[in-house]
């Protein structure tokens, strides 16, 4: 039993190994990624993970549980001072997890959402026909203008008056720009629909007063924790006291079991992180060095859809060069950037190859990067996608990738294990 894992399971050692010094080495660009810090994987590797305890603080349906009762209040009180929530459901496993517990509370199979499409920047979870959004609800989809690649508020007006969705959903995966809370609340109230935000990419902006915040606009916020907020891999849910019973429900019994109180305990840690000034400061520098990398690649001749970004990601639109999101992908991945393909409104080219690559800052501003850096990086990527397919060029960038990374390390104090 008390052995290390290198003893018990060389396999998974190895393969863990293997990962933090790809993680070392490499320029971590998705903009859904991040690092956490050493006290959110202390607590993520705790003993809490030990735990059951079925039901709410206070109200469970097991023995034992005074302090993960702590641990998740904890949780829920940071999470309404970090966003002026009114109710916190600190349990949902993940994102998906959060918006299947929204949908349960709010809606019955069959009734009518109104979510983003995949296609123009929502998620899965937002009604793709593949997803249990799409199999279980009727789904209608509103989606960016062709003329400014920026969601067409006028088009969501006009679907929700037609259709009298029961719950409207905004948010996104991949989207660049600011989203128009109070509007989209505006349209919800005028066809007596339920409203949704869903945060994932864009929580650490909105704690850190970046971007404008959800509240008191939605009656329900999701998010993950671990995009621009730094946290373990796990979701939110805040929604208006009236919604808190309902929600509660829906979370427990209604879609989960027991809730992992050792992934709870981490998102109290990096919500009380995200508390500190420091946040604010490095959301700022996310911003700060989406905008350098965004001019940089503008500068190397690359398409941005929409032109630019308000936030910390960017979609670059590479077929405008010639090359499939796919191949971007794969000969950046050779010189050690990590990005991924990904569809850009009205895409002509199908999901898996794809005409865009999505490129965030959270990660590699995590790593200390900078303006100067961000420069670097955007003629790194300029370079590699003027010769996709030259080994010559994928060897030298990556040399130079690695002369980077070497200045920003990671998990200082914590050695890349040698493999
Ligand atoms: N919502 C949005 C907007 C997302 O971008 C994501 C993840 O990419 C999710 C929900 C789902 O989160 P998870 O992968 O934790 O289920």
């Amino acid at each position: 039993m008390y052995q290390p894992l290198s003893v018990v399971d060389p396999e998974v050692a190895d393969a863990i190994s293997r990962e933090t010094r790809r993680q070392h080495e490499t320029l971590e660009l998705i903009a859904s990624e991040n690092f956490v810090s050493e006290a959110v994987l202390e607590a993520a590797g705790s003993v809490l993970t030990n735990k059951y305890a079925e039901g709410y603080p206070g109200r469970r349906y097991y023995g034992g549980c005074e302090f993960v009762d702590r641990v998740e209040s904890l949780t829920q009180e940071r999470a309404k001072k970090l966003f002026g929530a009114e109710h916190v459901n600190a349990q949902p496993h993940s994102g998906t997890q959060a918006n299947i517990a929204v949908y349960m509370a709010v809606c019955k199979p069959g009734d009518t959402i109104l979510g983003m499409s995949l296609a123009h920047g929502g998620h899965l979870t937002h009604g793709h026909p593949l997803n249990f959004s799409g199999k279980m609800f009727h789904v209608e989809s509103y989606g960016v203008s062709p003329e400014t690649e920026r969601i067409d508020y006028g088009e969501m007006a006009r679907l929700a008056e037609q259709h009298k969705p029961r719950l409207i959903v905004c948010g996104a995966s991949a989207y660049p720009r600011t989203i128009d809370f109070p509007r989209i609340g505006e349209i919800a109230r005028s066809v007596g629909a339920v409203s949704m935000a869903d945060i994932a990419h864009i929580a650490g902006l909105i704690a850190a007063g970046l971007h404008p915040s959800p509240f008191p606009h939605m009656d329900f916020v999701t998010t993950t924790t671990h995009k621009t907020l730094r946290g373990p891999r796990a979701g939110l849910i805040m929604c208006k006291e009236a919604f808190a019973k309902d929600l509660d429900r829906a979370v427990f019994p209604g879609t989960q079991g027991g809730p992992l109180a050792h992934i709870i305990a981490a998102k109290a840690v990096c919500l009380k992180q995200a508390l500190h000034p420091d946040f604010a400061q490095y959301q700022r520098q996310i911003v700060e060095n989406a905008r350098t990398l965004a001019s940089t690649l503008l500068s190397e001749g690359l398409r941005l859809v929409s032109g630019g970004t308000d936030n910390h990601l960017m979609l670059v639109d590479v077929f405008s060069r010639g090359v499939t999101g796919k191949e971007a992908e794969q000969a950046l991945e050779k010189a050690n950037i990590t990005v991924n393909k990904n569809a850009i409104p009205f895409d002509k080219n199908p999901p898996m190859v794809a005409s865009g690559i999505r490129v965030g800052t959270p990660a590699v501003t995590s790593r200390d990067m900078k303006e100067p850096e961000m420069e670097l990086i955007g003629r790194f990527i300029g370079r590699v996608l003027q010769a996709p397919a030259d080994a010559d060029t994928h060897r030298e960038v990556r040399q130079s990738v690695l002369d980077l990374t070497r200045r920003f390390p990671l998990y200082a104090g914590r050695r890349a294990a040698a493999v």
